[in-house]
C-alpha cells in the first residue's frame, strides 16, 4: 500500500480578542470567558497530537472489557502469525500461514477455496506461486458482502532506518487484517443477517523489492476472475481491512474511498456506526489518499469497496513493525464497528 498525498485538515480556533472599551463592561468578563474557553480548546487540540506530530486526540475510553469482540483472542491470532516468520509470497512462511487460516476458516464453517495463480519474480524472472484465500459462508445466497486484507508480506523492510534487508514480520501490515478476520470467523455463522459473507485473504499486495514493482497482484487478479466468471451473486459492498492493529489507533476517512461516488455512503455508514458505539478512533474526517487493493477491486470489478486503514504508523515498512506495537483493543475495536456494520445491513 502507498499514498498519494498527504494532507491534515485542522480546525482552526478562533482568534478571540476584546477591545479596551469593553474593560469595565460586564459582557468583558463573558468575554473573557469565551477567550479562556477558545483558548482551552485550542491547548487541547495541540496538546494532543500523536507522536509522529500529524495525528488529532480521538481517544475513547472504551476498555477491553467493554467491548463485545474478542479483542485478546484476535491479538493471540496476530501474535501467532508473526510468530510464523516473514510470510512474503510464494515463501515458507507463507505455506505455513495458508495451510492455518484454511483449517481456521473450515473450522468455522466456511467452505474454503484457494484461488492460484503465478506471477513473474520482479528481480529474478523465476515464476513466483500466489494464491488468494476464499472462504464462503452461505454460498447459496445471492447478495453478499466482501471482507478482505492481505495476508503477505513486504519481503525486505524497505524503510528501516538500520537496516532495509532485515527482517520483516508485519505484525501491523499484514497480520491485524488477517488476525481480525480469523477472530470475525467465529462470529459469521450467528450474524444476523441474510447476506452470504466472503472472506478474502489477498497474496501479492506488495511483493515489491523497488518501488516500481508492481502492487496489488491478488487483488487485480481476483478482480479479472471476477468479472471474467459472471457469477450468479453480486457483492453489495465490500470493505478492505489493513493496518488496523496500532496501538494508537486512528482511522481516518481514505480519500480514495470517499472519491467514489458509489463508496461514499458506505465509508460514512461504517463511521456512523463507530459513531454510535463511541468508537472515537474513527474519525469522521478525510486525510490520506491510499492506493490498495480496493483500487482493483473497484476500478476492475466494479465491487463498491472501501478501505478501512490507518495510516499514521511510525514503524511502516521497518522492521519495527512487530506485535508490541499492535494491541487487542485496537483490534477490539474495529472488529466491534466491523461486526456492527454487517449485523445493521437489512
Ligand atoms: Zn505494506
Amino acid at each position: 500500500m502507498e499514498q498519494d498525498e498527504r494532507e491534515l485538515t485542522q480546525s482552526n480556533p478562533a482568534h478571540a480578542a476584546s477591545s479596551g472599551r469593553w474593560a469595565m463592561h460586564p459582557m468583558f468578563w463573558g468575554a473573557v470567558a469565551v477567550t479562556g474557553g477558545l483558548l482551552a480548546v485550542y491547548l487541547a487540540f495541540f496538546h494532543d497530537r500523536g507522536p509522529n506530530g500529524s495525528a488529532e486526540a480521538a481517544v475513547s475510553r472504551l476498555r477491553l472489557e467493554d467491548i463485545p469482540f474478542n479483542g485478546t483472542r484476535a491479538y493471540e491470532y496476530l501474535k501467532q502469525l508473526v510468530a510464523i516468520g516473514p510470510r512474503p509470497s510464494g515463501s515458507a512462511g507463507m505455506a505455513a500461514q495458508q495451510k492455518l487460516v484454511a483449517e481456521h476458516f473450515a473450522k468455522q464453517g466456511a467452505q474454503v477455496e484457494f484461488q492460484q495463480f503465478g506471477v513473474r519474480h520482479p528481480v529474478d524472472g523465476s515464476t513466483v506461486p500466489m494464491a488468494n484465500v476464499i472462504a464462503r459462508w452461505h454460498p447459496d445466497r445471492q447478495e453478499r458482502i466482501l471482507l478482505c486484507a492481505h495476508y503477505d508480506t513486504l519481503p525486505l523492510p524497505m524503510l528501516d532506518p538500520v537496516d532495509p534487508r532485515g527482517t520483516f514480520v508485519g505484525a501491523n501490515d499484514g497480520a491485524s487484517g488477517v488476525a481480525l478476520l480469523m477472530e470475525l470467523a467465529h462470529e459469521i455463522p450467528r450474524l444476523q443477517t441474510h447476506l452470504g459473507i466472503d472472506v478474502v485473504l489477498l497474496d501479492g499486495e506488495e511483493f515489491i523489492f523497488d518501488r516500481n514493482d508492481r502492487y496489488f497482484l491478488g487483488s487485480e487478479w481476483f478482480a479479472r476472475q471476477h468479472i471474467a466468471a459472471r457469477p450468479p451473486f453480486r457483492y453489495r459492498w465490500g470493505v478492505l481491512l489493513d493496518m488496523i492493529g496500532d496501538a494508537d489507533l486512528q482511522i481516518y476517512q481514505d480519500r480514495t474511498s470517499m472519491g467514489w461516488r458509489d463508496v461514499r455512503p458506505l465509508v460514512e455508514d461504517i463511521w456512523a456506526t463507530a459513531a454510535r458505539l463511541g468508537v472515537r478512533e474513527f474519525i469522521p474526517r478525510k486525510k490520506h489518499a491510499v492506493q490498495d487493493d480496493h483500487v482493483p477491486l473497484h476500478d476492475i470489478a466494479g465491487i463498491s469497496i472501501c478501505d478501512i486503514i490507518d495510516f499514521d504508523y511510525p514503524p511502516w515498512h521497518t522492521q519495527g513493525d512487530t506485535a508490541d506495537k499492535c494491541s487487542a483493543l485496537s483490534l477490539a475495536k474495529v472488529g466491534w464497528v466491523v461486526r456492527e456494520w454487517l449485523a445493521s445491513l437489512r
